[in-house]
């Protein structure tokens, strides 16, 4: 099973994740925006048991961003690396924090009316066979 990892700028909240992404998607809702400071963000899914944070700094620290979710980040260097809906058997993952970026590939967009009208966003349809 491909294994993932990535972690934060500073390095003391790091991830390992062994289970299988899905729904790599962008989102330029207002919230990714603002938590961010980037006009859009790469998510991936992971199941929650297959995520272990095994750097100096362990679990990143939460804060809750609306009724049902909460958004994870490094609160040494305020890196954002992850979100959490509640009742969710998934964590979202940044894809940017990934140590290898290009390793999982957004293929949708939510949100697109909410992406400034200066970025010109292109998913990628996921590959066939692949
Ligand atoms: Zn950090
Ligand atoms: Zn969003």
């Amino acid at each position: 099973m491909a294994e993932y990892t990535g972690g934060c700028l500073c390095g003391s909240v790091r991830y390992r994740i062994a289970g299988a992404p899905t729904r790599p998607h962008f989102c330029s809702c207002r919230m990714c925006q603002r938590w961010s400071g980037a006009p859009i963000v790469a998510w991936v899914d992971v199941p929650r048991p297959a995520v272990r944070f095994d750097g100096p700094g362990g679990e990143p620290s939460f804060f809750r961003s609306s009724a049902g979710s909460q958004r994870g980040f490094c609160p040494r260097c305020g890196g954002t690396v992850c979100a959490a809906d509640d009742g969710s058997d998934k964590l979202c993952i940044t894809i940017a924090t990934l140590d290898d970026p290009h390793a999982i590939v957004p293929t949708a967009q939510s949100f697109p009316e909410f992406a400034p009208s200066w970025l010109k966003v292109e998913a990628v349809a996921p590959s066939k066979g692949g």
